[in-house]
């Protein structure tokens, strides 16, 4: 099938044949036609299958008619996080640079004034996070009784981000008639009711997820002790052939650290993680795009939806703590039929993660030695299988050609519950902290566990509308900040060294200094 028999207007097929697009993937396929006949749309599908086009394309023809009024965008497109924002504001961009559509992108961290500047010259196409365009709807710099057009993305990473209650608070303020669109990469129940409350007689699509990372990544695990770590890290990105690299921590302050440990050994690199400034976030994601910044260290924030083209490699410098976030990490590489390489570190105290990610992807990770380091052993979980592959396969060979590690238990098992994977209190003792001193990455926080069953939309409003005030408002000022996310970090921020917190005693010169900063 080819672009042109889709019902696309000459100018976003010019547009889409600049890009170099030759036809359609298939959720384009499915999905162009039923919006531009003015359909509701149920896509589920994950990133990397065309989604974005899929519904900006025709968005862009079903806008190229009408004007837009001051304060009153004519579209809405809601996004989980600022990255994925800028990413369709980028892709509105590209296909719509032969119309004149104007677009205005609310996200937090960027100041008001120039947002409510755009806003009073009237959108076409208005792109935010949940939490900003209820700041902006609160304040009266907007309304959305003339949105025609009406999308959700990523429905189930709203989900985990604990944005529902905004989101419905957001629909109940569009009009009855607009056309809904509504993205979702998996379909779990609340998703689905959310979609029935939502969506008119929609047409289902649901596409198969991009080629999977196992056909185009090729994996690979080192087990070292923990000190161990940055030096195995190192080893790797001097062994490998490194174009780009995301390497993932867990925890905001190790990428500060690992971030200046690399910079030490003079590798160049970046940071990227959710309590950075908008701006900042912005810039360094652009320089390593442009191959300005050839290594980031960066949290679950870049792990979603974040379009690199040809990164070769993701490094786990930490086991994440949910398998899913395993398989959203490596899919950064290995995108578009490229072939991507993705390296986890791993210690003994992993040895659960490592089995449930290993029964998710059902498959066994290839483990490697590393030159010069002792390979550690796996812990309590897989006595049977692991852990006697000290050094097994030989020093620095390439994934591909070692042996591979059994997964604790084998990969037998559908998929793992998601408690298996870390409880909470295995989590915590993983945070090094009690929960409620730091709170945890909002890219990382793994919600769904500690979710309540949902209640439904007229029961939420009506105890909404019964709570205090003073509570709904302190409530929905946690959320924003949350999705804000971009408090810039003074001083110590909520990260205070435990030797800030030792009462002053004298000691001896010889005592060596612990700051992990200093190390490796
Ligand atoms: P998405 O799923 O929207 O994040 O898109 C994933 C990647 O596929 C992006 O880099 C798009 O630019 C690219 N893409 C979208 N549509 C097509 C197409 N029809 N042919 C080739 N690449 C595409």
């Amino acid at each position: 099938m080819l672009f042109s028999e889709l019902g696309l207007g000459p100018d976003v097929l010019r547009a889409i044949e600049d890009k170099g697009y030759t036809q359609p993937t298939p959720i384009q396929e499915q999905a162009i036609p039923c919006v531009l006949q003015r359909r509701d749309v149920l896509g589920c599908a994950q990133t990397g299958t065309g989604k974005t086009a899929s519904f900006t394309l025709p968005m862009i023809d079903i806008l190229a008619s009408g004007r837009a009024r001051a304060r009153m965008p004519r579209s809405l497109i809601l996004e989980p996080t600022r990255e994925l924002a800028a990413q369709v504001s980028e892709s509105f961009e590209t296909y719509g640079k032969y119309h004149k559509l104007s677009m205005a992108l609310l996200i937090g961290g960027e100041t008001f004034t120039e947002q409510v500047k755009k806003l009073d010259r009237g959108v076409d196409v208005l792109i935010a996070t949940p939490g900003r365009l209820i700041d902006l709807f609160e304040r009266g710099n907007i309304m959305l009784n003339d949105i025609k057009v009406f999308v959700i993305d990523e429905a189930d990473r709203m989900l985990d981000m604990g944005f529902i209650p905004d989101i419905e608070r957001i629909v109940s303020k569009l009009p009855k008639n607009r056309q809904t669109l509504f993205f979702s990469a998996t379909m779990p129940p609340e998703i689905r009711r959310l979609a029935d409350a939502f969506l008119t007689q929609p047409l289902e699509i649901s596409v198969a997820p991009p080629a999977s990372p196992a056909e185009t990544v090729t994996q690979a695990l080192a087990l070292v002790h923990e000190m161990d770590k940055r030096k195995a890290l190192r080893h790797l990105l001097q062994t490998e052939d490194v174009k780009n690299a995301f390497i993932f921590c867990n925890r905001k302050r190790d990428i500060a650290v690992l971030q200046k440990s690399l910079e030490r050994h003079g590798f160049n690199v970046g940071a990227l993680h959710g309590d950075m400034v908008q701006s900042k976030r912005t810039e360094t994601l652009e320089r390593f795009k442009q191959g300005e910044i050839t290594l980031l260290v960066c949290s679950d924030v870049a792990a979603r939806g974040i379009d690199v083209q040809g990164l070769s490699h993701v490094f786990n410098f930490d086991v994440p703590l949910t398998p899913d976030d395993y398989v959203h990490r490596i899919g950064r590489t290995g995108r578009a039929g490229k072939q991507g390489r993705a390296f986890m570190l791993a210690t003994p105290d992993d040895t659960k993660l490592v089995g449930a990610i290993t029964r998710l992807i059902k498959r066994e990770i290839p483990m490697i030695a590393i030159d010069g380091l002792e390979t550690a052993e796996f812990g309590e979980e897989d006595s049977s299988s692991r852990g006697r592959g000290r050094g097994r396969g030989g020093r620095g060979a390439k994934p591909e050609a070692r042996s591979e590690g059994r997964p604790p238990r084998g990969g037998r098992e559908e998929r793992a519950p998601r408690e298996e994977a870390a409880p909470r209190e295995e989590r915590a003792a993983r945070e090094e902290r009690p929960a409620r001193e730091e709170r945890p990455m909002r890219e990382d926080r793994p919600v769904r566990e500690e979710r309540q069953p949902r209640e439904s939309l007229a029961a939420a409003e009506s105890r909404r509308s019964n709570e205090p005030r003073r509570d709904r408002d302190r409530d929905r000022r946690r959320r924003r900040d949350d999705d804000d996310d971009d408090v810039p970090v003074i001083g110590f921020g909520d990260h205070m060294p435990a030797f800030m917190l030792r009462s002053a005693r004298p000691r001896p010169s010889s005592e060596a200094s612990t700051d992990p900063s200093q190390e490796g």
